[in-house]
């Protein structure tokens, strides 16, 4: 059931939120095995990554809410080396997404 998502336009997020990642210095950090990340625009700000059953997943607004790629993500993935198609949590991976990926 792959059906109204559309990859060109979540590529395109993923790359933008891994230009946000370097430019904002978002660091990815591992507390007692619990990977958050910070944001140095928001330096009492960090958010929760964790693997949820469809992949990696960020409790952001953009991540959790939207399922859409975030810079939280893209800084893990650059961090761990996995692949931010495949394996985070996003309208690409969440089976009955449709509704959540309103934006
Ligand atoms: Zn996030």
């Amino acid at each position: 059931m792959d059906t109204d998502i559309d990859m060109q336009d979540l590529i395109k997020r993923w790359q933008r939120a891994g230009v946000r990642a370097q430019e904002e210095k978002v660091r990815v950090i591992d507390l007692n095995g619990e990977y958050r990340a910070t944001s140095s625009s928001q330096p009492l700000e960090s958010y929760r990554l964790w693997p949820s059953e469809y992949g990696w997943a960020c409790e952001c607004q953009a991540n959790n809410e939207h399922l859409m790629p975030c810079k939280h993500l893209a800084a893990l993935a650059d961090a761990l080396g996995i692949d931010v198609l495949s394996d985070t949590r996003t309208i690409a991976t969440v089976p009955d997404a449709e509704t959540a990926a309103t934006v």
